[in-house]
């Protein structure tokens, strides 16, 4: 049993990211922009955001950070996307997600210009991914196909379990897999017999925030284990997948932490570095 090191492989695409920086701001061009927008003060997401400027300084990227109080308006976040939008220093925009109440999110998404959406939710990066041809790939679904191929785990022909759908990550992983040939099942909260599935499954996704819900009997000796859930049980952090009884059984499994959490802000990097050349090379 293999398990899957994400800090590492996370710290590689930074350092490609960064490589790539290097060469391309050598000949003075600027160097490329994330701006990244919290409303509120939700202590998880200010972490988040912390991190994300860590690693945007780790790259050579500039980040910009936009704070708005928890009582902004929809119109007030909207005027400063349009405002971001019509930069041309900025490359990419994320707003930090979730957002209050009184803001409706998926307007949000929608005011997004597409060729800065580093966070691929926008309507028209949504379509490109399931059409088969992405312009930027979502950070966290995008972070689980990385692992894969750093550990040369093949998806073509495999049965791939998504347990999860929802838009962020469990619709765009099953894309991602089924664009690379993998026999994708999406589980959701209505599956029924969720442990066949997953017995027959070669590589189960796990994103469904339920904490040990994939447990050793379910799994497939020398399955693919890769867990995208995290949710803080007693102040710990806690996966989908229950570690101590699949570890035994599982072919590669990813931990929690340092599993796939950390790709999903490398990938980030990745795609405002996309946007990047779009806008300036
Ligand atoms: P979400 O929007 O709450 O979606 C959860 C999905 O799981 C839904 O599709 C839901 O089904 C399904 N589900 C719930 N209970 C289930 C059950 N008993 N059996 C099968 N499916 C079930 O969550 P999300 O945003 O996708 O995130 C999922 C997890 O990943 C969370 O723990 C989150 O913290 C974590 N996450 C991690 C990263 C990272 O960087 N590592 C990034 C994003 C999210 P229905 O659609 O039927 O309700």
């Amino acid at each position: 049993m293999t398990v899957i090191d994400g800090k590492a492989v996370s710290a590689k695409v930074k350092t490609e990211v960064a490589e790539e920086i290097k060469v391309l701001c050598s000949g003075g061009k600027r160097a490329p922009s994330l701006a990244v927008v919290l409303v509120g003060d939700d202590p998880a997401s200010q972490v988040y955001v912390r991190n994300k400027k860590k690693a945007c300084e780790l790259c050579g990227i500039t980040s910009l950070e936009y704070l708005l109080g928890g009582d902004a308006s929809e119109s007030e976040l909207l005027e400063l996307i349009n405002r971001l939008n019509s930069d041309p220093e900025v490359d990419g925009i994320l707003v930090q997600m979730p957002l209050p109440r009184q803001i409706d999110a998926s307007n949000v998404t929608k005011a997004i210009d597409p060729s800065k959406d580093v966070d691929a939710f926008h309507p028209e990066n949504v379509g490109k991914l399931f059409l088969g041809a992405p312009e930027f790939l979502p950070c966290t679904p995008a972070g689980v196909m990385r692992l894969l191929k750093e550990y040369g785990i093949e998806v073509c022909g495999k049965n791939c379990l998504v347990v999860g759908r929802s838009n962020i990550v469990g619709k765009p992983m099953a894309a991602l897999l089924l664009a690379e040939n993998g026999t994708v099942t999406v589980a959701h909260s209505k599956t029924k017999d969720l442990k066949s599935l997953a017995q027959n499954a070669d590589i189960i996704v796990a994103a469904c925030g339920r904490p040990g819900m994939i447990a050793g009997d379910m799994v497939k000796p020398g399955a693919v284990l890769i867990d995208v859930g995290i949710t803080r049980v007693d102040g710990a952090l806690k996966g989908d997948v229950d570690f101590d009884s699949c570890a035994e059984k599982a072919g590669f499994i990813t931990p929690v932490p340092g599993g796939v959490g950390p790709m999903t802000i490398a990938m980030l990097m990745k795609n405002t570095l996309a946007a990047y050349k779009k806008h300036v090379c």
